[in-house]
């Protein structure tokens, strides 16, 4: 630990960046989190301070305030010890170990060796909240440091948190943002609709030939990010065309790997009378036209019609091939709404996942919304509208919004406190539309008032993952300053 403190200088951040560094030597992808938390609770006890280590491996960091300081309102500071590891092709999971992620440096930015993602989120959140609490000479009220685990797969540490760890604080900052100059005060909260309807399969018709569509390549993109950038969804594009082609007996219909990705490409195979190939062949070509008119739709992207080789063990029932292709076609899908006053969209959903199994037709949809009641409702339509005879329909791994406070006092302070220290660099306030874990305290404490910022940092959950040194150096300042003006202005 001793290599932290080869400066004196905390105020600046480089014990930050040390710290990290640190950080970055010890494994710690989602669900892997003991030893980090084992290694940052002796840390902090060491300086002071008193850790709790709960089951889920969460940790809360307490330091005392400053003599004199100790009527000054609590103020947290939060982070996620997880990441996302990311391996290039090739690469063996050991090499978090031996030898260890490498951090490179190259034109003021922290970056990997290509290897590995460097978990810059959010490890240094992490870092830049312990580094406060670590200098014994930054003068304070009782400061607090949370740190979750399983940000990354679900958010369960958070949800799995005592919510009395939030008790009795005057306010919370987040440190998992990656923008500079943005302050978030609302995230989107979400959940995934799981949906299987039961297929009954029949044979194919006396003198039809399997036969497959292909639709690859549209854009696809960050279901939340994204979503407003209509850039359409293979999914129920494939299904508007399957349901306008009775023709064509579908024996399986597949596509999207993620829930949080909108998916590119569907597969659809059937089977179909061999006179009847070319007039579907020109139909799905010119489909292709009809779908590049409604979305941003990439000149690379394919419309294939194929023979398939292997015959079909058989095709959809008639009446509920239909059905399904119908509910699928017209299903709500993307923006439900947006907010005019942000600039985001407030209520989406995506049609993620579509798998057919010997029996079954299985279809993921993720919902997102700032708001829960619109999730609540948006949730109900869904139920609504796929009620088909024997559907099973579970909602599941959801989290909690965070919605704009009506209370502006804790953002205004920062955004002038931002102005004076860096006045030649942007700052503004932003609602985006995917989940942080301050919407899962929103819930548990109703009221806090809550902030989420950090460092410049780029392609997170990637290779090319990197952070801006100088921009951690003004974090850590600019951090140490908004605890002064908060604890100051109680
Ligand atoms: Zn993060």
């Amino acid at each position: 630990m001793d290599e932290l403190f080869g400066v004196d200088d905390f105020a600046n951040g480089e014990v930050a960046l040390r710290l990290f560094r640190k950080l970055v030597s010890i494994p710690r992808p989602s669900g892997e989190e003991q030893e980090v938390a084992l290694y940052l609770k002796e840390l902090m006890e060491a300086h002071g301070c008193t850790v709790e280590m709960d089951s889920a491996n969460n940790l809360r960091i307490d330091r005392p305030a400053s003599p004199g300081y100790e009527n000054r309102p609590l103020v947290i500071l939060q982070g996620h010890t997880d990441m996302v590891l990311v391996l290039a092709p090739g690469v063996d999971r050991s090499v978090i170990r031996n030898p260890g992620i490498q951090l490179l440096e190259k034109d003021g930015w922290l970056q990997s060796d290509g290897k590995t993602s460097i978990g810059a989120d959010d490890g240094v959140g992490v870092a830049m909240a312990l580094s406060i609490l670590m200098d014994k000479d930054f003068v304070s009220g009782p400061l607090r440091v949370i740190l979750t685990t399983e940000e990354e797969t679900g958010m369960n540490g958070a949800i799995a948190m005592d919510s009395q760890w939030l008790a009795g604080a005057k306010c919370l900052l987040n440190l998992d943002d990656c923008l500079e100059g943005e302050l978030i005060i609302s995230s989107a909260g979400g959940r995934k609709m799981d949906f299987r309807f039961p297929m009954e399969n029949v044979s194919p018709s006396a003198g039809e030939v399997p036969c497959l569509l292909r639709l690859e390549g549209m854009l696809g993109g960050h279901s939340g990010a994204e979503i407003h950038k209509n850039r359409g969804n293979a999914l129920q594009a494939m299904g508007v065309f399957l349901s306008r082609h009775p023709e064509f007996h579908v024996a399986s219909l597949n596509g999207g790997r993620f829930d949080n990705v909108i998916p590119s490409s569907a597969v659809a195979e059937g089977a179909i009378q061999p006179e009847d190939i070319p007039v579907l062949e020109g139909a799905w070509k010119a489909y292709r036209q009809e779908v590049s008119t409604q979305c941003n739709l990439p000149d690379t992207a394919k419309f294939e019609c194929e023979a398939l080789e292997k015959p079909l063990a058989g095709v959809w029932k008639e009446e509920s091939a239909r059905e399904f292709l119908a509910k699928l076609s017209n299903s709500k899908n993307g923006v439900q709404s947006f907010s005019q006053e942000y600039g985001v969209t407030e209520t989406s959903l995506n049609i993620a996942i579509i798998q057919t199994t010997e029996d079954a037709l299985k279809l993921t949809i993720s919902l997102r919304s700032a708001f829960r009641a619109a999730l609540d409702d948006l949730e109900a339509d869904l139920r609504k509208h796929y009620a088909i005879p024997g559907a099973e329909i579970v909602a599941r791994g959801g989290y909690s919004a965070w919605p704009p406070s009506k209370d502006k006092s804790l953002l205004n302070l920062a955004m002038e406190l931002w102005k004076k220290m860096q006045p030649e660099l942007w700052v503004h306030s932003q609602v985006i539309h995917a989940g942080l874990e301050v919407g899962v305290f929103a819930e548990k404490m109703p009221g806090l008032q809550q902030l989420s910022m950090g460092p410049n940092m780029f392609d997170e959950h990637n290779l090319t993952e990197r952070v801006e040194i100088a921009s951690v150096h003004r974090m850590v300042q600019y951090l140490r300053a908004l605890i002064g003006k908060i604890q100051d202005n109680a």
